[in-house]
């Protein structure tokens, strides 16, 4: 595997060698050329100033003798060579040669440094002397110097020097430039290791994290340590597992609501079976044959029979409801002739139980927006159950208050009521206040469920106040 690690650390010294060649070769050549144009320039004054001298003697009238002393003790002071050559390239003086031996010197007029000189004033070469097996560097000038001078026909001065100085600066200079492109080398390979660990190391913590993920343990969150994209990766791994969580939180939450739901239809079901049973069952073993009472059983076991109907078909309805599979169909409904109708149909339950129903609305239609059928249903369960738990002598009002844009229909009844710590459930399935009195009057625990789910269809909401020995009244709001 190419680590992201081997291929920054790569990536740096590549670039970092690329740089520092570069760099190296251009300086030391930048300098090499420095340095050998201030030598050139450096003996180019030389052969002026003893151009001007030997000008100067001439005037003087010196002596060959004294002139070539001078010369010698300039040499050595400078630590050059001196050469003088005549027109036709016979070399008249030298510093390191003998006036003795300069006889035996081979003629310099093919010398590269005197050729240039001759075409343009100067010449200069850098070459091995053969003489002494070093690299000198030459600079020759044309002179012109009066016939009656102390060397005749002398046409050029030359001055050598070795290059070694130069060599040496050079060497030395190289030296550094390869020390210290080492230590930024070092530097450049030290800053790599440290940027790629960092971007690694949080790297490999978001890979451990995520594997965590995988496992299936959600309880982690990764430091966010820096601002840039690997900061803001690990900001979204933990927004990425909160949201799983509170995902996993939700799904176990119905989870349990719905085998919570299985659980209470179970129990639900299982007492009018039981009953049903236990009846059928007492028949069975004789009271079929027993006139005084097989009418009665048979009876009862009807009213479970019927009792499981209507628990079914409760039951039907808040799933189709809760699942969605019931679709309501909105138009606009004269809310109060639904109000009517409604007392109308509940008239004979409440003359049964000897109370009063009552309906308070206007004369005129009011159309409301909303499912007349489900809206039937909801209003019929609120007066069932205002009926159902009130006492005899108790009055139901059904009233219906118009706004400017709305109307609030409440059910008011002047029963039990029901105590403020219930309220807050009793929209909730299978919740009842009082289990028994809820069986004994034929309730299923659904009703108000399905209630507010239809209510809340119709994007509103209901509301229960109740006092205890009072009353209760339902009520909520329908769009005109
Ligand atoms: P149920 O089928 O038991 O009536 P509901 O969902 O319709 O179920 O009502 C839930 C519980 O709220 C009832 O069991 C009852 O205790 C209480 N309740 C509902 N309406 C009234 C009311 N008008 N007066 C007093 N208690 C009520």
């Amino acid at each position: 595997m190419r680590s992201i690690r081997t291929r920054i650390a790569v990536t740096f010294i590549a670039i970092s060698v690329l740089v520092i060649a570069l760099l190296g070769v251009l300086l030391s050549y930048e300098i090499e050329r420095y340095f050998f144009d201030r030598l050139l320039s450096g003996l180019r004054t030389e052969t002026n100033v003893i151009h001007s001298l030997l000008q100067d003697w001439t005037v003087r009238g010196e002596s060959r003798d004294n002139v070539e002393k001078d010369l010698t003790v300039m040499s050595l002071a400078a630590r050059m060579r001196i050469t003088l050559i005549d027109s036709s390239g016979v070399v008249v003086y030298d510093s390191s040669v003998p006036d003795s031996l300069l006889g035996g010197l081979e003629n310099h007029s093919q010398r590269p440094e005197v050729v240039e000189a001759r075409q343009k004033g100067t010449g200069s070469n850098v070459r091995t002397s053969k003489s002494i097996n070093q690299d000198l560097v030459y600079v020759a000038q044309k002179v012109a110097v009066p016939s009656a001078a102390v060397f005749r026909n002398l046409q050029f001065v030359r001055v050598s020097v070795e290059l070694t100085e130069v060599n040496r600066v050079m060497y030395e200079i190289r030296f550094k430039i390869v020390v210290g492109s080492i230590v930024i080398l070092l530097v450049v390979l030290m800053a790599s290791r440290i940027v790629s660990r960092r971007l690694t190391s949080s790297l490999t913590e978001i890979a451990e994290m995520v594997k965590e993920i995988k496992a299936g343990n959600l309880d982690q969150k990764l430091p966010v340590r820096s601002n840039d994209e690997i900061g803001r990766l690990a900001e979204l791994i933990n927004e990425m597992t909160d949201k799983l969580k509170a995902d996993i939180e939700q799904l176990k939450k119905l989870e349990r609501v719905r085998s919570e739901f299985l659980g209470n239809v179970s129990h639900e079901l299982r007492t009018p079976i039981f009953s049903l049973k236990g009846f059928l069952e007492t028949l069975l073993e004789g009271a079929l044959d027993d006139a005084a009472v097989n009418r009665r059983f048979v009876e009862k076991a009807y009213h479970h029979a019927n009792r499981l109907d209507i628990l079914l078909t409760d039951l039907i309805e808040i799933s189709r409801i809760e699942s969605g599979e019931m679709k309501m169909s909105f138009r606009y409904v004269d809310a109060v002739s639904i109000l009517k109708n409604l007392i109308a149909d509940f008239s004979d339950a409440a003359a049964k139980r000897k109370q009063n129903l009552l309906i308070d609305a206007p004369d005129h239609d009011v159309l409301v927006l909303g499912d007349k059928d489900r809206l039937r249903q909801a209003l019929g369960n609120l007066v069932d159950n205002a009926i159902k738990y009130s006492p005899e002598g108790a009055t139901t009002t059904v009233r219906l208050m118009e706004s400017e844009r709305s109307v609030t229909i409440s059910i008011a009844d002047s029963g039990p009521g029901i105590e403020s710590v219930h309220l807050p459930r009793i929209f909730e399935r299978f919740y009842r206040v009082d289990k028994t009195r809820s069986r004994d009057v034929g309730g299923t625990g659904l009703g108000l469920a399905i209630v507010k789910h239809i209510i809340e269809a119709h994007s509103s909401k209901i509301s229960v106040t109740s006092e205890v020995g009072k009353g209760t009244t339902f009520a909520f709001d329908l769009n005109k």
